[in-house]
């Protein structure tokens, strides 16, 4: 075996440039749509030509190419020796009208840098996969993250029957379509993987603020999603005087205010959105009655994620309070922060800096399939910068410039860990 050089890989992968830049176009074309943007939700023709193709291309890279009981495509670069070895991939589905880069990225980014490495310097010591996921964005059943879930044991058997897209259409038939048997969703499970690194666009604009070529991921935020209900009084709004009203548009507005100052003061990376607001009854010439919002709120630390949570229900019971009205609050969806495994995490920014990549930590403010991945499978993910931070968007970009550090970074990573 040859012995690498971090210059001799990156020079190849910049040289090799145009062959990434066709996968990530030809990929593109399947789902495009007239106006702009890509529709390929699981299972549909376009997803399933999609997937033919990138079969094809693993194949022509001389790797063993497999789809499981869900559709995950599997392209295996055997090693030299017995060992676990490593994979990396991301999400071939995507939302409705999405880019280019969310989730295809990060496959053909694996595609490419085990390729590379096997025409630089052969088979590797310890095996490498390239996995493209089946589906992450719920991009047609209401339940997300069904390949990396099918892979690390996380998805129940009565969901491949009860979950159902707006037809009807089960996940399992929908899979038995396209020729998977969901039958052997316990055979999907992965428990043979050493590690698994997720390249993807950032999908925000602090990577371009800060001009660095490389994000080191070292955790995927938590979530809290709550609804709050403002009650005031609905009165007549000619007659009844200002300092005789309980008006919960007003109290809402209070609250929306301060939520964003808080988060404000709490500094980054906690976030917190109001979203969606809805006024009952809604009329021009009656006091509001009923108000409702939608808060999200984020942060990858727990316990901070929990004070920003009850200072905002302190914040709501303030300004229905400010008005004489009530408020009720419901906690709809949480999500734990997911740390990524440190050693991986190490791994990259060390491979990084041998490159030469100008790179910085940072935390996933977006769900990733790494977050169901890191439950059973050590994981770390490299961001590349988003133009502008545009994403789930047709507007979506990024330069090929600016994804070929990131490429070399898998390829070296991937080098160290099995070769
Ligand atoms: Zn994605």
């Amino acid at each position: 075996m040859t012995k690498a050089s971090p210059a001799e890989l990156y020079a190849y992968v910049k040289q090799n440039a145009p062959v990434i830049e066709n996968y990530i176009e030809t990929l593109a074309a399947f789902g495009s749509q007239p106006e702009g943007g890509i529709v390929r939700p699981v299972y549909s023709t376009q997803w399933f030509d999609a997937h033919k193709q990138l079969a094809a291309w693993m194949q022509e890279a001389g790797l063993e190419v497999r789809a499981d009981a869900v559709g995950n495509l599997w392209g295996l670069s055997r090693g030299t020796e017995a060992g676990q070895g490593y994979a990396s991939g991301s999400h071939l589905d995507t939302v409705k009208e999405g880019g280019k880069y969310d989730g295809a990225l990060g496959v053909l980014a694996a595609l490419t840098a085990i390729r590379f490495l096997k025409e630089l310097y052969g088979a590797p010591r310890l095996p490498l996969e390239v996995v493209a996921l089946c589906e992450e964005e719920g991009s047609r059943f209401s339940k997300s993250f069904l390949g990396s879930r099918a892979i690390t044991g996380n998805m129940p058997v009565e969901e491949l029957d009860q979950s159902r897209d707006a037809d009807g259409i089960s996940v399992a038939q929908a899979a038995r379509n396209c020729g998977f048997d969901p039958d052997q969703l316990a055979a999907a499970q992965r428990t043979d993987l050493a590690g698994f690194i997720e390249l993807h666009i950032e999908q925000g604009r602090l990577m371009e603020a800060a001009q660095v070529e490389i994000g080191v991921v070292e955790a995927i935020t938590g979530i809290k999603h709550l609804r709050v209900v403002f009650e005031g009084q609905a009165d007549h709004a000619g007659t009844t005087p200002m300092d005789l009203r309980s008006d919960a548009l007003v109290s809402a507005a209070q609250a929306v205010t301060k939520i964003n100052e808080l988060a404000r003061e709490f500094g980054r990376p906690a976030v917190a959105t109001v979203g969606k607001l809805s006024v009952e009854p809604g009329a021009t010439n009656i006091v509001p009655a009923q108000v409702e919002i939608t808060v999200d709120m984020r942060h990858p630390d727990p316990a901070t994620l929990e004070q920003l949570k009850q200072r905002i229900v302190q914040i709501s019971e303030e300004a229905a309070a400010a008005q004489g009205g009530s408020v009720k609050i419901d906690l709809l969806m949480e999500r734990q922060a997911a740390p990524m495994t440190p050693e991986i995490v190490n791994m990259i920014s060390s491979s990084a800096e041998e490159l030469g990549l100008k790179n910085m930590p940072m935390v996933s403010g977006a769900g990733h399939d790494s977050q169901v991945m890191v439950e059973k499978i050590p994981s770390g993910m490299i961001f590349v910068p988003s133009c502008g931070g545009r994403s789930h968007s047709r507007a979506e970009y990024t330069p090929i410039e600016e994804i070929l550090p990131g490429i070399a970074l898998l390829a070296q990573a991937f080098y160290r860990l099995a070769y």
